[in-house]
């Protein structure tokens, strides 16, 4: 047992509980949970997790009654004949030490259905449905099939429920006058409009007993208009506690809240000082929760005293053994979640299976399966980018002998330029990740060294993962001293001038006006500690106008704005509207920044040439201009290196090409790392 992380690693009584640690796996919609057909899969990945020594789990959300849908016939707890078909999940959970609760979360006016209904009668942003006002009866019933979700949870085995009282659902709408307009019993004042989740928590606590854990996920920080102060939540904490609480779990921001909470470039552990405040307020044990992803940090907060459990639900999707690694004295080998959510979130909200760009495993556990290969065959992977690392470790983790070959003089492709774009600093865990399990693995890797053909003779697979090179423009002055290559700006290989062109806005055009606009790289050493708001709270809080939510309501402030580095023009020939192939949960952040740093953007162009004058462009008009620029940059997409296919191929190689070296176009990690993967459990 490892003495390395003491805190996270000691029991803790809970309720009627004793949990082995301090890990608990926070709420994650995978999709699997809508329709009953899946539920041997949800049980796969739930016992996954329990495998892999996490102490409690929290289900996605199940709505106690059709009102309270997400989606339309999305997951609900409503019946016994469901509550019978959770048994199995919860007794396979349960044969592997672990602790499960069911989460149940009315979604209020953020049903994307008919159906809702809110506290009273309103429209949120995020969905096209009207919310009508819940009638005083309505009320009532409503409390009445929270009750029943409960009563039917504990009859299908599961240890407690999740009571989700944040992110902006029914419960946040009952509280804040943001939504509540009521004047009977229900509103009209702070103390009347925390009656609704009181009342829930009081009924529930006398129909379960107390031999069932009732987790109430609590809104810090509202983070929009009309939101809770901080008082307000003290005070709803100390009642919910006596009305039956036994421990909370906590959130930060409404879904509708224009601040981000989640995203990568939100530094780790943001918000741990409030899950700290709250724990000084309540006498029962205190969950922290939001962009805490690797055990240091969990410890830290831990031993600080600052929560007395660790909620983390995205990376117990990139890496279901955490909790079992961090015992084993294995931290290293964790594959931390780099908070992209562009396999989780951007997934659920577009109505498909919630999985993990780091682990493409997640939520597949019954269809991608590494099992032992039946022989030690030799297997060659050519680059060492996302695709031929998730290749190499996935392989070489089945028993295959495995060697890379990598023409640079460092591993991680692509992901090399991704993680010094402040903001992206996490990428650079997944290449530690990848390092240090091919060293455990006993993986050569050959560095520094360009693979030709007869290098890969005597392997029975070469994959090829040699990935992209940037493409190059066709226009005049394309050979101009002031254009340059995006590796080539963010290596620092080139310095730009003060005004600069960025040619081509998709993902990556996108992510050089931000570096631009920082004047360059976030990153230290491991993600942190470099300058930039991405890694300091306290210029991120100023950056986004966050403020304590004991001096200004739902901590709401105002934005405090550093002066940008560059003048940055971003341009397009697409006359969509800019970024907008970018990330559904992430993309408008990156929108933001844009507009924050007053970055010229410019859709529908022809580029003409490059002169010392700048770029001369044609507007969407029809009229031609001159952006005055200083520096280029071309972000135009990519081309796939293929250079060794035609030779392996004359040799008879058994050849696989994965990654940006298949196709280029649309190319992105998710694709990469799971075509990698795939790969390899079929090798
Ligand atoms: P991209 O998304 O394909 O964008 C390249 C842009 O260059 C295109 O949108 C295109 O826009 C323009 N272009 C293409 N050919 C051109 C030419 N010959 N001359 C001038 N402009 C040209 O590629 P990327 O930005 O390089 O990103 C690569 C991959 O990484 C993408 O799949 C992306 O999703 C991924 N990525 C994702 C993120 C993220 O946050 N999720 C971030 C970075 C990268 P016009 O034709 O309209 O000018
Ligand atoms: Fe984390 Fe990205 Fe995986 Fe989601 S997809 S769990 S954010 S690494």
């Amino acid at each position: 047992m490892s003495q390395s992380h003491p805190h996270l690693l000691s029991p803790l009584d809970v309720g009627h509980l004793t949990l082995r640690n301090r890990l608990v796996m926070g709420s994650m919609h995978t999709g699997l949970e809508d329709r009953a057909r899946h539920l041997p899969e949800l049980t796969a990945y739930f016992t996954e997790r329990a495998r892999g020594g996490v102490a409690m789990m929290v289900t996605g959300g199940y709505s106690p009654d059709i009102e309270g849908w997400l989606l339309p016939a999305g997951s609900t707890m409503a019946s016994r004949r469901m509550a019978d078909k959770h048994r199995g999940l919860t007794d396979a959970v349960h044969a592997e030490g672990a602790h499960i609760l069911l989460q149940v979360l009315h979604a209020g006016r953020y049903g994307y259905q008919p159906f809702v209904r809110s506290s009273s009668s309103s429209k949120s942003p995020i969905s096209p449905f009207t919310a009508r006002g819940l009638s005083a009866r309505g009320v009532e019933r409503t409390i009445g099939h929270w009750v029943r979700a409960a009563r039917l949870a504990k009859r299908a085995g599961y240890d407690g429920i999740e009571i989700m009282g944040s992110e902006g659902y029914l419960i946040n709408q009952f509280l804040a006058a943001r939504t509540n307009e009521r004047t009977d019993e229900w509103g009209g004042t702070a103390s009347k409009r925390m009656r609704f989740p009181e009342e829930i928590v009081r009924r529930v606590r006398a129909e379960v007993g107390r031999d069932f854990l009732v987790q109430y996920r609590i809104s810090l920080l509202d983070l929009v208009d009309g939101g809770q102060t901080w008082d307000e939540t003290a005070e709803l904490a100390q009642r919910l506690e006596a009305a039956g609480v036994d421990v909370f779990n906590t959130g930060i921001g409404w879904h509708e809240a224009r601040i981000p909470t989640i995203v990568t470039s939100v530094p780790r552990g943001a918000f741990a000082s409030l899950s700290a405040r709250l724990k000084d307020t309540v006498g029962v044990p205190v969950i922290a929760s939001n962009r805490i992803n690797t055990p240091a940090l969990a410890e830290e907060i831990l031993a600080g005293g600052g929560a007395d459990l660790v909620s983390m639900a995205r990376p117990l999707l990139a890496d279901p053994a955490f909790a079992a690694k961090v015992a084993e004295g294995r931290s290293d080998e964790i594959n931390i979640c780099i908070a992209c959510n562009q396999a989780c979130l951007d997934h659920t909200f577009a109505n498909k299976r919630a999985s993990c760009l780091v682990n493409p495993r997640a939520g597949r556990e019954t269809e991608l399966t590494l099992t032992v290969a039946p022989a030690r065959r030799r297997v060659a992977v050519v680059g060492a980018g996302p695709a031929g690392l998730a290749c190499a470790e996935a392989a070489a983790s089945r028993g295959l002998a495995v060697e890379v070959f990598e023409a640079e003089p460092e591993l991680g492709g692509q992901f090399r330029y991704a993680m010094r774009v402040p903001g992206k600093e996490e990428f650079a865990s997944t290449l530690a990740y990848f390092r240090r399990r091919l060293e455990v693995l006993g993986v050569p890797v050959h560095l520094g060294r360009r693979a030709a053909a007869p290098d890969l003779e005597g392997f029975d697979h070469v994959v090829l993962a040699t990935g992209v090179r940037p493409r190059v423009l066709d226009l005049p002055g394309a050979d101009h001293p002031m254009v340059m290559t995006y590796p080539e700006l963010l290596t620092g290989a080139r310095t730009p001038g003060r005004r600069v062109a960025v040619i081509g806005a998709g993902g990556i055009g996108v992510d050089v006006s931000e570096f631009l606009l920082a004047g360059g790289p976030g990153l230290a050493v491991d993600g942190r500690d470099a300058h930039g708001h991405s890694t300091d709270v306290e210029a991120w809080n100023r950056h986004w106008g966050v403020a304590d939510p004991a001096v200004e309501r739902a901590g709401l402030g105002t934005a405090v704005l550093d002066e940008p580095a560059h003048e940055v023009h971003l341009l397009q020939r697409k006359t969509s509207r800019i970024g907008r192939g970018l990330g559904k949960t992430t993309g408008w952040v990156h929108r933001a920044e844009l507009k924050k740093g007053g970055v010229q953007q410019y859709t529908g162009v022809t580029y003409r040439a490059i002169d010392d004058d700048g770029l001369h462009i044609t507007t969407g008009d029809g009229a031609s201009r001159v952006v005055e620029v200083d520096s280029v940059v071309v972000c135009a997409g990519q081309e796939s290196v293929r250079d060794l296919v035609a030779d392996l191929e004359a040799r008879g190689a058994r050849l696989h090409v994965i990654g940006g070296a298949d196709v280029a176009a649309e190319l992105d990690a998710k694709r990469a790392i799971r075509q990698g993967v795939e790969l390899a459990a079929r090798l």
